[in-house]
């Protein structure tokens, strides 16, 4: 379907009540052409989200992997972003999403770098948000559900407004948890750390990435509670995700962040840059070809 012809009712059940789950991944360019990373995870991550909902989907995994495919090579894109969705549809109007269809859409499209065109190299500034990230009790912080994207929205919103480029938002009880679309991790001493699942976060691919990483590395990696003041502190902090990539931290709340030389971020970062772009062989299982 052309772009100017993707349209849905305004009676749309995800619209009025967040009742979508979706996925964001990248597609990249390579020497063998446009290169999905991690599809079946990401795939994986939707059907478990859907399934936390009690949301139908239509589709089998391969279906929806196939679909991203075809999305791709249809838009004849050699690098883009990928956000399939998948959300109860037009049909009554109510709290309760069963009586609607589950719909499923994917886009694609260009999307440079998430977090400005220098924070890959300069890195951004961050606040720590008033707002608190959701907690199990009140949303399933592990299902990538749109209505997740409200508290999110809201931690951006305040960033921003106080000229920040991104929030960090800390869990219920008061400990580090995420970004509003990234993973966060924490170097100290040549040791990394993330918070862990239980702090509420979304369980990122990119954070999974690095873990994996820093294991072959021989980079020390720890998944632990990280506090506020423990941010102030790192020697270096960095944020991950889909779009985000790895985006060095240059500042939380007005505290420069380490000296600045981000030695072991840019190790992450190079790893990353090289696997993402087939240019490292011994991770080609988790890149799926279009062609
Ligand atoms: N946390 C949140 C809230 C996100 O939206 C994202 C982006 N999907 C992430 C973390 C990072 O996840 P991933 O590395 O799988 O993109």
């Amino acid at each position: 379907m052309d772009w100017d012809e993707a349209r849905i009712h305004v009676l749309t059940h995800a619209l009025h009540y967040g009742t979508a789950v979706f996925e964001g991944l990248r597609c990249y360019k390579t020497d063998r052409g446009p290169a999905i990373f991690r599809l079946e995870d990401h795939v994986a991550r939707l059907v478990n989200s859907a399934k936390i909902y009690l949301m139908d989907l239509k589709q089998s995994p391969e279906e929806i992997a196939n679909a991203i495919k075809s999305t791709i090579k249809a838009n004849n894109f050699e690098e883009c972003y990928i956000r399939p969705i998948a959300y109860y549809g037009y049909g009554e109007m109510g709290v309760n999403p069963l009586p609607n269809e589950v719909n499923f859409a994917i886009a694609v499209w260009r999307w440079g770098a998430y977090l400005g065109k220098n924070a890959l190299t300069e890195g951004v500034r961050c606040m720590v948000s008033s707002w608190h990230r959701i907690n199990p009790l009140t949303l399933p912080p592990q299902a990538k559900a749109s209505a997740n994207y409200a508290n999110a929205a809201l931690a951006k919103i305040e960033a921003v407004k106080a000229g920040y480029d991104e929030a960090i938002m800390l869990n219920t009880l008061g400990m580090v948890s995420e970004g509003t679309g990234e993973n966060i991790f924490r170097v100290k001493r040549n040791i990394v750390s993330t918070p862990t699942a239980a702090a509420g976060i979304l369980r990122g691919i990119t954070r999974d990435t690095v873990i994996e990483l820093a294991a072959d590395l021989g980079i020390s990696c720890q998944r632990t509670d990280i506090s506020r003041e423990e941010l102030y502190t790192s020697d270096e902090l960095f944020l991950c995700g889909t779009a985000a990539e790895i985006t060095p931290v240059r500042e939380v709340d007005g505290r420069t962040i380490g000296n600045g030389d981000r030695r072991i971020t840019r190790i992450f970062q190079t790893a990353y840059d090289d696997i993402v772009h087939g240019r490292n062989k011994s991770y080609a299982r988790w890149l799926d070809y279009i062609k």
